[in-house]
């Protein structure tokens, strides 16, 4: 297939999986983005020779810089940098898979040059969802979903003419690694329990979340904005296995599922051949050794984080923007071992009692939130 890809956030799990991807179905690479992994990005320009390679931390791109010498990739850093990658004239598809906020003014430079977006990088919709959508309507940007969930849920509603006849999305949720534990077992979970995930191997962050049920609480903001769904039309169900990975449930009772091995490589490819379904890496589903497949509800009293972003998607406005600021503060805290598990849920809720939810909000509230709400956190 030819495509050819900007990659931001090329080192970490979804960049990785995404280059897999690219290289089984013979797709090229325009620019790749990291952080500051120096060796790996060395690794990944040498393989796939994109005209640019990015690292945000400046000592470590004047590192890369002498590494690539021999080479033609240019190498830049910062925000600009970033910024670079994202609008690159030769991609038609950008990959946004950077972990955080720090996604969003990217992912609209990519919007406004017109690109099709494979968003893995959920915290900007959650935090800016109104506005991104808006802009990617201005610009004819398709944007297209690399998490799991949403993918099954555009898989699921590609068939459906009429959004009337949708009844509601059901999100599936793993339960995560604390799945069953009281609250006073979660007390002493350190971040090596927490970085334990049954079913998926990711970024920390999202593995976090993924302990605290965070993730599911920004999934489901993340599909109100996608699929321009109502709080109350969208339903989580816990499904232990990850086989199923969500579903649409239409006005007629029937159930639309999307099935497969728990292999990110899927959603990511299919974000990047929509409408087109090519042969790719991912691992098919042995349906007659999967085992049975359970169901159950999520518990909202002892998982604090999903029903404080079910409150914030209730709320709208800014509530997303300082649900997610405050939560990325406390998960970098509890990463770093500066406090306990429960204590995040602690700070989220403190930020959100705290931050005033501002309406209709524009960049400049959004940046605000988050900042507030950050602050409010430490
Ligand atoms: P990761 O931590 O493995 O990788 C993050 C990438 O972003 C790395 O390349 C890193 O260098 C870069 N990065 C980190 N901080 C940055 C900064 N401040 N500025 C610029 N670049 C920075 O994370 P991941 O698990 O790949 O997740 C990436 C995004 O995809 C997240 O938003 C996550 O929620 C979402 N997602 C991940 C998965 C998964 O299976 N890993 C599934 C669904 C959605
Ligand atoms: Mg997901």
């Amino acid at each position: 297939m030819s495509k050819r890809i900007s990659i931001l956030g090329s080192t970490g799990s979804i960049g990785r999986q995404s280059l897999d991807v690219i290289a089984a179905c013979g797709m090229s690479v325009a620019a790749l983005t990291a952080n500051s992994s120096v060796g790996r990005m060395e690794e990944q320009a040498r393989r796939f020779k994109p005209e640019l390679a990015v690292l945000v931390d400046e000592k470590a791109a004047a590192d890369l810089r002498v590494r690539l010498a021999d080479t033609n990739v240019r190498v830049l850093s910062g925000m600009e940098g970033l910024m670079e990658a994202a609008a690159i004239s030769s991609a038609d598809t950008v990959i946004t898979a950077v972990v955080g906020m720090v996604g969003l003014r990217p992912t609209l430079a990519a919007i406004r040059e017109g690109k099709r977006i494979a968003l893995a990088n959920k915290e900007t919709l959650v935090c800016a969802g109104q506005l991104v959508l808006e802009e990617a309507k201005d610009y004819g940007a398709q944007i297209l979903p690399v998490d799991s969930e949403h993918s099954a849920l555009f898989q699921s509603l590609e068939g459906n003419k009429d959004r009337g006849e949708v009844k509601r999305l059901i999100l599936t949720c793993s339960g995560g690694p604390f799945y069953g534990k009281t609250r006073e077992q979660l007390q002493g979970m350190t971040r090596e329990d927490a970085l334990r995930h049954p079913n998926w191997s990711m970024g920390a962050k999202i593995t976090v979340d993924s302990a605290t049920l965070m993730n599911k609480g920004l999934e489901f903001m993340e599909a109100m904005h996608l699929y321009h769904m109502p709080p109350e039309k969208i339903a989580i169900v816990i499904h232990r296995e990850s086989i199923i990975h969500s579903l649409v449930e239409y006005c007629d009772n029937a159930m639309i599922a999307q099935l497969g091995s728990p292999d990110m490589r899927l959603p990511i490819q299919y974000a990047l051949t929509w409408p087109k379904r090519v042969p790719g890496p991912a691992t098919p589903l042995d349906l007659w050794n999967c085992g049975p497949l359970t169901f159950g509800t999520p518990d909202l009293d002892t998982f604090r984080c999903l029903a404080l972003a079910l409150e914030a998607a209730k709320a709208g406005g800014t509530a997303g923007a300082i649900l997610n600021g405050a939560n990325e503060a406390a998960v970098a805290q509890f990463l770093a071992g500066e406090i306990g598990f429960l204590d995040i849920a602690d700070k989220v809720a403190r930020a959100m009692e705290k931050v005033p939810v501002v309406r209709d909000p524009g960049l400049t509230d959004i940046l605000e939130a988050d900042a507030a709400a950050r602050e409010a956190a430490r």
